[in-house]
């Protein structure tokens, strides 16, 4: 079985006209692939019809059982003032986590407007995954590795030390800073979307780089890193992102135990997924 922890629901690479015709090429392509069942995370931006936010999410994958989804507080724009909303909608099973968008959005991982946030899911026992990375949606932001550098995401977990705190991109293309800053804390975990892309290989050194980071990774925390890809991106020379990150995790060389964690049991541990 796998499990893709990382997808969002967006036209931008003509997958589909519409977020709904999206959604068929997403079960499609998920089909192809051998991808049992997803993640969807809704954008952090909220007026654009061409990728999902968190109510349209939420309306789409009641059409299907092969998807679950994530919340994305508005930090910027509402501070803590969703936390209520969120509770009410992890309590119901509706999301799985939280995801915050520190370096699409001009914050930093230890702001105060997030703590409630964490001890939220601290205390109802969902994980927060952090965007991480040299990328940014938001065209006002030139230098989002400042927003999303791990020491501040260490800090957090150092906190609240009960808090699931998932990294997302591994802080790319600084990959081997971010092992060396999270590998003595417990309770951070790596999901690994974006790791296949062509752009981001590139800038992190190269795919035997990439390979190395994370053989290591999963040599110290076979249970803590979880399968991931950014679908609808990541694909190029027609292949789907999907099938270049299957690829990247069996290259490394795993027993059939541990890769089979990777592609679905940490994910179903972390995020409490029942089937
Ligand atoms: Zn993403």
């Amino acid at each position: 079985m796998i499990i893709d922890a990382h997808v969002h629901l967006s036209t931008y690479t003509g997958k589909g006209n519409f977020l709904e015709g999206c959604l068929d090429v997403l079960l499609g392509e998920m089909k192809q692939n051998g991808i049992d069942y997803a993640i969807v995370i809704p954008d952090n931006i909220e007026d654009d019809p061409k990728i999902a936010h968190l109510e349209n999410t939420l309306e789409l994958i009641k059409k299907t059982n092969k998807l679950f989804a994530l919340g994305s507080p508005q930090i910027i724009q509402r501070g803590s003032s969703e936390v209520d909303k969120y509770r009410r909608l992890l309590k119901g099973g509706a999301i799985k986590g939280l995801k915050l968008f520190s370096g699409h959005d001009p914050y930093y991982p230890n702001d105060d407007r997030c703590l409630s946030y964490y001890e939220l899911l601290q205390e109802l026992d969902y994980p927060v995954v952090i965007h991480t990375g040299d990328h940014s949606s938001n065209p006002n932001i030139t230098d989002p590795l400042k927003y999303n550098d791990p020491k501040y995401i260490v800090e957090i977990a150092k906190k609240y030390p009960k808090l699931k705190v998932i990294i997302t991109h591994y802080y790319w293309p600084k990959i081997e800073y971010c092992y060396e800053v999270t590998k003595d804390v417990p309770n951070i975990y790596f999901e690994i979307a974006g790791l296949a892309d062509d752009e981001v290989i590139k800038a992190s050194g190269g795919i035997e780089k990439i390979k190395e980071v994370l053989k290591k990774t999963i040599k110290d925390r076979y249970n803590k890193v979880i399968f991931g890809t950014d679908w609808p991106l990541c694909d190029f020379d027609g292949k789907s992102g999907f099938a270049y990150h299957i690829e990247l995790v069996k290259s490394l060389g795993l027993s059939p135990d541990i890769e089979k964690m990777i592609f679905s049991q940490n994910a179903i541990s972390v995020y409490n997924i029942k089937r």
